[in-house]
């Protein structure tokens, strides 16, 4: 048996191009249990080139989308061409990319426009780096690229210095985060006449079998986030729809959410 493995595309306008993505045969004489349905290199080969294909054609779609001035609608003049790379976790794909000038009516932004770097403003996907930390969170480095490699098409296998880094950048940028969260906080004054007046906040910890624990805390304003904020408290520390809960309240009215 012959295959050929095509992926359509459609177009906004309705175009729709057709492109080959990979062939194959197997003689009936060929087929044994090592050889039945796709190996793993197969595999990995058709999801490189679905990725290159795609991108490459929503580069171009986007491009071509951009040049359009959103003003008087006439094409911009392309200034020049880019080489890009995107590392990606089905292949790292080359494109070339444009760069226009602005539009000759001045109207829009005079700004060069460079459209693929507003929609690959880096030389990876977020899902590519997200993965890539993930992994080098699990094992070490040199571990977590080689099964990265292992399973997928990655072209050229992330060094074990870049997993490092990113791991370390993404921890830092963590960090600043939980440093950077606006700590909430209130002034009540103390007048005869307002002493009905009340000033609450909703301040718990939660934690697990193992011990590790989180603070948590909201204001009334945001009483509709409670719930999704002690699910995420919740998820963070492992606990599943089917975990039990125990809940300690000093007896107050609330926690406002259920569930
Ligand atoms: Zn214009």
């Amino acid at each position: 048996m012959k295959w050929r493995v095509l992926l359509e595309l459609a177009e906004a306008n309705g175009d729709v191009e057709t492109r080959e993505l990979a062939t194959g045969q197997r003689p009936s004489s060929a087929i044994s249990p090592e050889a039945i349905g796709l190996t793993l290199a197969e595999g990995k080969s058709v999801l490189a080139a679905m990725q290159t294909r795609l991108i490459q054609a929503q580069a171009g779609e986007y491009c071509d989308d951009r040049r359009i001035c959103s003003h008087c609608g006439s094409c911009r003049v392309i200034k020049d061409w880019r080489a890009r790379r995107l590392t990606t976790l089905f292949g790292v794909v080359q494109i070339e990319a444009p760069r226009f000038n602005p539009c000759r009516c001045g109207l829009a932004s005079r700004q060069i426009v460079s459209p693929l770097g507003e929609i690959m403003p880096d030389r990876c996907t977020p899902e590519y780096e997200r993965i890539l930390v993930k992994m080098g969170s699990l094992a070490a480095y040199g571990r977590a690229a080689a099964l990265m490699a292992e399973f997928l098409p990655l072209g050229e296998a992330p060094a074990i210095e870049t997993a490092r880094r990113r791991t370390l950048q993404v921890g830092a940028k963590l960090e600043q985060q939980s440093l950077a969260v606006k700590p909430y906080g209130g002034h009540v004054k103390s007048i005869r006449s307002y002493q009905l007046r009340s000033f609450e906040v909703m301040l718990a910890c939660a934690s697990n079998d193992r011990g590790e624990q989180q603070l948590f805390s909201s204001v009334p304003v945001e009483a509709d986030r409670q719930r999704q904020q002690l699910n995420a408290v919740l998820r963070d520390l492992g606990a599943t729809p089917a975990t039990p809960v125990t809940v300690l309240s000093d007896g107050a009215d609330g926690p406002r959410f259920t569930g």
